[in-house]
């Protein structure tokens, strides 16, 4: 996994023209300032960013144009002029990018998404679209961790089993990097095209904003991808 902790840009992807970017609590408090201005490396207006109206739903949609979609998670793209947003604070930011064709794209996945289907969602829309999920880079961006992602029993009952571990406070802890990798190995992609980052965003808060840790905080970071050539300077 290499990461910029400065810049919070990932460098897993073998398309040299990918830019993934994690917009942290260090880099901008205001969300809506970050997603209608110019803003670090990427020239970011309205006009050119794909931001998902998220509703922990499975939707996730392919769009070669910019706008706000309602009633989806997840949005990939083949237009390089396009880049694709999602926010999260503790869920999983999934980014995919096709490694020598324009196709990219970034998913939201909490415990619901994930158990409801998103990766299996978003397997089934990469292949209708005929792209082989074998040539994907993925990286699962910061997220709870099982550190501090615990759950009681009416959460854990909707997990399998095996993804269980009971602590002594009779509460389950989860893993849902490992949850996910299983998950995305299972629909096709290549387990050594998947890179999961370690930060934890509970225990790490001087990096992240976490909803579990403020107890429903509104504050969230930002994952993006995208095209170089869109980055500013
Ligand atoms: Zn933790």
């Amino acid at each position: 996994m290499k990461q910029d902790n400065s810049l919070n840009i990932f460098n897993n992807f073998n398309n040299p023209q990918i830019l993934a970017h994690f917009i942290t609590k260090k880099n901008n408090k205001d969300i809506n300032k970050v997603l209608s201005s110019k803003f670090n490396s990427f020239s970011l207006k309205e006009n050119i960013l794909i931001i998902p109206m998220q509703k922990h739903t499975t939707n996730v949609i392919l769009s070669n144009s910019a706008g706000v979609f309602d009633e989806c998670d997840g949005a990939f793209t083949m237009n390089p002029k396009i880049v694709c947003s999602i926010k999260v604070a503790d869920c999983m930011p999934i980014y995919f990018a096709h490694q020598n064709k324009t196709v990219y794209g970034i998913i939201h996945a909490g415990w619901r998404g994930l158990i409801k289907g998103i990766i299996k969602k978003t397997a089934i829309l990469l292949k209708s679209s005929k792209f082989n999920l074998k040539n994907f880079d993925i990286i699962i961006g910061p997220s709870i961790q099982n550190c501090c992602f615990e759950i009681g029993i009416d959460v854990a009952d909707k997990f399998p089993k095996t993804y269980l571990k009971l602590k002594k406070n009779r509460k389950y802890q989860v893993n849902l990097q490992n949850i996910a990798l299983d998950y995305l190995i299972k629909v096709g992609f290549l387990k050594e095209a998947i890179h999961v980052a370690p930060d934890c965003t509970f225990c790490m808060e001087d990096n992240y904003w976490s909803y579990r840790r403020s107890q429903g905080t509104t504050d969230r970071m930002i994952g993006l991808i995208g095209f170089r050539t869109f980055i500013k300077n």
